[in-house]
């Protein structure tokens, strides 16, 4: 059966040493919550630093981001292999701030979740409609074409690697939560698209994140939804004790 993943996705905050005392503070108490997979993704030019600070805890670490290709002329960019290297378990792939302001489509984050797949990577693949959207009544539609396009030709054994987080644009950071019932029903239509595709019991095993403004005092309500198996956190996630309120929220 599927089990929680809480990940601190820490965005272009903080500086090294802040980096490494956040991490410690999050270790050292993730033994508290073993029933949680518990991950903190902070940039690029911190990951060796934190994954030692980590490491022996029940913390993993991830990426916010990587190219698809395995090496060669691009500049800037990391591959899966690299983050590997760093000791990375899991990469965040198409946030809806890479989609917005890097011009990143569903084809394009699709190649990156074969490639994170192929390299041994978790994806957690980011989706969700804008406020616009939501409002004109076309939430599920923008969810299923997301998901068709950034998800395309996994094969079943890959969907199950990889988690998928739902994450309204119009809640990320804005301090507007969905409301326990708005997630929970894109939770599900993701669910039974998964089963549509796969089938109901690889549909059961794919851990479905929320995440937009999740705090101590919303996570446990939107935690009691069926089909939602823990949260990405953004602002939350860059104070110790905020993040870990929102683990303990989660007692499934
Ligand atoms: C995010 O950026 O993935 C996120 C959910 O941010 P916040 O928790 O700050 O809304």
């Amino acid at each position: 059966m599927r089990r929680p993943l809480i990940a601190g996705n820490w965005k272009m905050n903080l500086t090294r040493s802040e980096a490494v005392a956040l991490a410690e503070a999050v270790a050292k108490q993730a033994d508290q919550y073993p029933t949680v997979d518990i991950a903190v993704c902070p940039p690029f030019v911190y990951l060796e630093a934190v994954g030692r600070a980590i490491a022996g805890s029940r913390v993993a670490l991830g990426a916010q981001n990587m190219y698809p290709e395995p090496s060669g002329a691009f500049t800037g960019e990391i591959s899966p292999m690299m983050l590997c290297e760093m000791g990375c378990r899991y990469v965040i792939l198409g946030h809806s701030e890479r989609r917005q302001w890097l011009g990143e489509t569903d084809s394009f984050i699709n190649k990156k979740v074969h490639a994170a797949l192929k390299a041994g990577l978790q994806p957690i693949v980011c989706l969700g409609e804008q406020l616009a959207e939501r409002e004109a009544g076309h939430t599920l539609e923008v969810i299923r074409a997301q998901f068709e396009g950034s998800l395309a030709g996994l094969t079943a054994q890959q969907m199950i690697q990889t988690v998928i987080a739902y994450e309204p644009v119009w809640a990320i950071g804005t301090g507007k939560v969905a409301t326990p019932h708005q997630a929970e029903e894109v939770h599900l239509e993701l669910r039974k698209l998964i089963a549509q595709r796969y089938n109901p019991e690889i549909a059961q095993q794919v851990v479905i994140q929320y995440g937009g403004s999740v705090k101590p005092d919303n996570a446990q309500e939107l935690f009691a939804q069926p089909d939602i198996d823990g949260a990405l956190v953004g602002g939350a996630s860059l104070k110790p004790d905020q993040f870990l309120g929102i683990i303990a929220g989660m007692k499934k």
